[in-house]
């Protein structure tokens, strides 16, 4: 039997990033195994619907490049569906979920439940004064069907329920946390369609993954919790249950569940400043995985190759920015440097610092900066913070030590024979400024930081920064000499 895996999102409006790991794993596994990883939209839930949301997920996780080969996909920015399982997106599968739901209730697996809103409110409440967790009491348990068909056809509001087995223990395999076994007297009589008569997900998600022959069932911690339910209602369909996979949380660095009320958490978020999509996936296959050695840098193959879920771990994984930031810095540095360039302009316009037309016409200069600077770039957007050097026409000192240095005795002087050879150039190349500086040395006798520690503050009023000569040769020889000037001898 061929893998088959899926990641079944609801449309929130954003992918959580939690739920970009959940699909990138299912995506793993299903190309390890030479299986099928399949997009399905959970949106059920009607009082949640989201304009736009269905495409912006469809949109983000083909960015992500975590691509499925069933389900929905934008074609001319329309929705189309691939594959013969569909439709794929749940609320153009009503009729399924009704048409079984009736099976389960002719079987005598669930019942229709007249209960009002205000009985099952009250009912809440006593129960927690109790002390006691609040769940169905099982008050239409026993409705006969007949009755409860009357009922219905006269209108009157109901919902469908599960009805569990008493007391019985309910036991299933799941791949991270082995066997678990959960008695009935622990488990509701779940809603399995709704007042609106729509599905709940705990019907939708079995009638679907039976349907679309999912093997393997692979999703987020907070559903084990169901999955005893889920367990039960293939049982009473009299289907197979497929294995379950259930993937530790994601938290933040305290420990706690990340939530949006800490910093990013959407994947559209960390696009937006300018992580790559090779960065997150990679960063993002490290929480709750590890590799058998210490390796931290994967490619999309390797991580095919290397991944298991033997080696994800039952506890949460620890979602750490520095680390993020690590990794994307290293995939800025080894991308094509054309991609990064064309990935920064966005953040020079929307910062003000220069207009599309301006990154035209000084693309090549542009281009020179980006390639010298993005060794310190975090994210694409950091471009705007190391512009000021190139593009501010006073240059500041950063401190009394960059002073001390400017100030030395020997400086005019030199400086005054570095412009000269600068003056001389036709081109202020770096290996033409390498050349003057070391001439600069021989005729002055000046040498190591005394030489290149004031050239520097005199260029860029700081102790440190990138290749001195790229620098200068992007500034250019009468920007160079501008800034020479105000320290050669008067
Ligand atoms: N729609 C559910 C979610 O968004 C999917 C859970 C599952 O994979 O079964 O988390």
């Amino acid at each position: 039997m061929s893998v088959r895996v899926r990641f079944a999102p609801s449309p929130t409006g954003y992918v959580h990033i939690g739920g970009l790991r959940t699909a990138l794993y299912n995506y793993l596994f299903a190309k390890k195994n030479g299986g099928t990883y399949l997009l399905r939209v959970e949106d059920t839930d009607q009082t949640r619907y989201v304009e736009g949301a269905v495409e912006g997920m469809i949109e983000v996780m083909e960015w992500a490049g975590v691509p499925h080969s069933e389900g929905p996909v934008l074609r001319d920015g329309k929705i189309v569906e691939l594959g013969d399982c569909g439709p794929y997106i749940q609320s153009q599968r009503t009729e399924i979920y009704r048409e079984h739901v009736e099976q389960l209730l002719a079987s005598g697996h669930a019942y229709y439940c007249f209960c009002s809103k205000e009985r099952l409110d009250n009912l809440r409440e006593a129960q927690k004064e109790e002390g006691k967790t609040p769940r169905y009491d099982g008050h239409c348990r026993d409705i006969s069907y007949e009755e409860a068909k009357k009922r219905v056809a006269a209108g009157e509001p109901h919902v469908v329920r599960l009805k569990m087995p008493e007391n019985r223990d309910i036991v299933f395999t799941d791949m991270i946390r082995g066997t678990v076994t959960v008695n009935t007297a622990e488990i509701d009589d779940q809603v399995l369609i709704k007042t609106d008569g729509f599905p709940t997900y705990h019907l939708a998600v079995i009638v679907d993954d039976h349907y679309m022959g999912i093997t393997h069932v692979v999703r987020g911690e907070e559903w084990l919790i169901s999955t005893p339910k889920h367990v039960y209602t293939y049982e009473a369909f009299g289907w197979d249950a497929p294995t379950f996979v259930h993937l530790p949380v994601i938290l933040n660095k305290d420990k706690k569940k990340l939530s949006k009320r800490q910093g990013d958490v959407a994947v559209e978020d960390f696009k937006k400043k300018g992580y790559l999509a090779e960065a997150l996936i990679n960063y993002v296959a490290l929480v709750g995985w590890s590799p058998e050695d210490n390796q931290e840098i994967f490619s999309m193959d390797e991580l095919i190759e290397k991944f298991s879920f033997e080696r994800v771990s039952k506890s949460g994984g620890v979602f750490d920015l520095d680390k993020l930031n690590w990794v994307n810095n290293h995939y800025i540095k080894e991308a094509a440097l054309d991609r990064i360039v064309e990935g920064c302009k966005p953040y020079m316009i929307e910062a003000g610092l220069m207009t599309a037309e301006e990154l035209e016409v000084k693309s090549d200069w542009f281009a020179q900066i980006v390639d010298l600077m993005r060794e310190r770039f975090n994210r694409l957007m950091d471009v705007t913070d190391h512009m000021a050097l190139f593009m501010e026409e006073d240059v500041t000192l950063e401190n009394d030590e960059a002073r001390e240095m400017v100030e030395m005795e020997h400086v005019p002087e030199m400086l005054t024979v570095f412009a000269s050879k600068i003056e001389a150039m036709d081109e202020v190349t770096p290996d033409a400024l390498k050349d003057a500086l070391k001439e600069v040395q021989k005729e002055t006798g000046n040498k190591g930081k005394n030489l290149f520690m004031p050239t520097r503050v005199a260029i860029t009023g700081q102790l440190h920064g990138p290749d001195l000569n790229k620098m200068m040769s992007i500034l250019g020889k009468e920007t160079v000499l501008k800034r020479l000037a105000t320290y050669t001898a008067k």
